[in-house]
């Protein structure tokens, strides 16, 4: 079911109960700002999941709303997980769906980062 990506922030989303701790995640990287993990169910080789770590319903609320501290950090942060996994060379996707149209699910902001196989041209 998708999710209204300017919605008000529902605090018992699933990935809001993995940034408490009351779900586990296959963690990959953790600071301040973010959180990334592998996605349950891998469209890629490599799917990743990155995470803000505080309440945005999607990048439409992140990018009004965050601080620039925040922006700065989990944008950072993105750059590092796809250094740590060795993805820079030969290339990676980055992807983030935005509410209703856009295919959004979980209603907490989250970039969706593949690699470890040639992507092919975007689509659409
Ligand atoms: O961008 P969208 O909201 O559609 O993607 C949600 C993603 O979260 C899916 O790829 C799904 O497999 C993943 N997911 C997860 N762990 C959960 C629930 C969903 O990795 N517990």
């Amino acid at each position: 079911m998708a999710v209204n990506g300017t919605g008000p922030y529902d605090p018992q989303n699933v990935f809001a109960r993995i940034l408490r701790g009351e779900l586990p995640c296959k963690k990959v990287y953790e600071d301040e700002y973010a959180l990334a993990f592998h996605d349950i169910a891998p469209k890629a080789p490599v799917h990743v999941l990155v995470i803000p770590k505080g309440p945005f319903v999607s990048f439409a609320d992140f990018s009004r709303n965050g601080t620039e501290a925040e922006i700065t950090g989990f944008t950072r942060a993105v750059g590092q997980v796809a250094r740590d996994l060795n993805l820079e060379t030969p290339g990676y996707r980055l992807l983030s769906n935005v509410g209703v149209e856009g295919g959004q699910e979980v209603p907490h902001f989250h970039v969706h980062l593949f690699g470890g196989r040639a992507l092919g041209a975007m689509l659409p």
